[in-house]
């Protein structure tokens, strides 16, 4: 038996388990928060491995169980596992594109127990909605709406803004509306991942960030709880971080496809720490014991200057990630603080620079899967920036199993 870390006592139980139970997808989405290097993923965990990831995480104490991908419902076994995380007893909650719903699917769905359902839109129109996801999905869309309501869900939509959308705010709402949704999620693109890749693209402008929350207000005043609206700033404007995740290690636990489990679905690209797989031991382990979740929890690992900041109860120096892509050190500030040294370069000139960004001059890259490979091979050579260099993982090589990951 493993011996008892002696600070085991002062960790939080995990209350969330996102599982991402495929990598795979039918959108190929240009702010795809999946793994940059997602191809180098190999065989998903098969039924049964996930049957006792939710078992193991239900134990542990965890409560909502997030089922997403790539797209759940690519998953033939969806039904199974969101049936024993019912038995379980997890609020379950299934954040999909909804391209392989059916009436015969969200049927099943219902009665094996699935709480709550998540749709993401890229737009309030076919084109640009098209565009962003590279699919001709608008319309199926639509469509999964309607069964939504019909099987009396309450409407939860969800979609990410960026520069390319974000001026149709109000034709998003007013689409939610007469879809009759109760809540919509509309947050700015955070740059991670494939929209790290797209940041100068996707980077929106003061004047249409002004202008969406203009719109916003008149929104929230008009429907007031009737529809509640989720906004989230992107980053960049603020001065202060995130408190990431709610701190590394503190609430979230995520299992990603092929049973790696990270504290947050990005983490996997942090150099020098080697994140265990659910096929090797238990989460329960993984959590308490194992080097990767205990290296960011509490503030002993902190550098200045946050070690020494009155405020760092309140944000825990921000996101590991983005420290590690936009300073180079994980440890490190988040450069979105105006009191980390890399804040003007890193962030306030970013802004600036991008507002200048012609069309064309960068081409945009969608995430698929012959796109990952393409990266992974030649990420040493083309011409990736440092900072989107750091969005792979060391030594990563693309996986020769093509029928477990990507596109279908
Ligand atoms: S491609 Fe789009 S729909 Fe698919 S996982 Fe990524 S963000 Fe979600
Ligand atoms: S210096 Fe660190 S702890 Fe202080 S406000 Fe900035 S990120 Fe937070």
């Amino acid at each position: 038996m493993r011996k008892l870390p002696t600070n085991r006592e002062g960790i939080n139980k995990p209350l969330w388990l996102l599982a991402e139970i495929t990598y795979r997808c039918p959108l190929n989405c240009v702010f795809c928060y999946n793994p940059v290097d997602y191809a180098k993923q190999h065989q998903e965990l098969t039924t049964d491995e996930w049957l006792s990831v939710l078992n193991q995480g239900r134990e542990m104490g965890a409560a909502q169980l997030g089922l997403s991908g790539g797209e759940p419902l690519l998953r033939k076994d969806l039904e199974l596992i969101v049936k024993e995380g019912r038995k379980l007893g997890y609020y379950i909650n299934l954040i999909t594109s909804g391209i392989g719903m059916t009436e015969a699917r969200i049927k099943n769905l219902k009665e094996a127990g699935v709480d709550h359902i998540q749709l993401s839109f890229q737009d309030s129109t076919r084109e640009m909605n098209d565009f962003l996801s590279s699919t001709k999905t608008f319309d199926l869309k639509n469509k999964v709406a309607k069964l939504i309501k019909q099987y009396d869900y309450p409407m939860v939509l969800n979609c990410v803004l960026h520069r390319l959308n974000i001026d149709h705010i109000e034709e998003i709402l007013s689409m939610a509306e007469s879809m009759g949704a109760e809540y919509v999620e509309l947050a700015n693109t955070q740059f991670y991942s494939w929209a790290s890749l797209n940041k100068k693209q996707l980077m929106p402008t003061r004047q249409q960030l002004d202008k969406a929350e203009a719109v916003l207000k008149k929104f929230r005043d008009r429907l007031g709880n009737k529809m509640k609206i989720y906004f989230v700033m992107p980053d960049y404007y603020s001065t202060r971080p995130k408190k990431c995740m709610n701190g590394w290690g503190n609430v979230f636990i995520t299992v990603q496809a092929d049973g790696t489990v990270l504290p947050c679905h990005v983490a996997g690209m942090l150099p020098n720490i080697e994140f265990a797989n659910i096929k090797d031991t238990s989460l329960d382990w993984i959590w308490y014991d194992s080097p990767g979740f205990n290296l960011f929890r509490g503030d002993s690992w902190m550098k200045e200057p946050c070690k020494s900041c009155p405020e760092k109860e309140n944000d825990l120096g921000g996101c590991r990630c983005q420290a590690y892509m936009l300073a180079g050190d994980a440890a490190l500030t988040d450069p979105i603080c105006e009191k980390s040294p890399h804040h003007e370069k890193m962030v306030k000139q970013f802004v600036k620079d991008a507002e200048k960004i012609s069309a064309g001059e960068k081409p945009i890259i969608f995430r698929t899967d012959k796109e990952s490979r393409r990266l992974i091979k030649e990420k040493d050579t083309c011409s990736l920036n440092i900072e989107e260099s750091r969005l792979f993982e060391d030594g990563v090589v693309a996986s020769s199993d093509k029928s477990r990951v990507g596109s279908i």
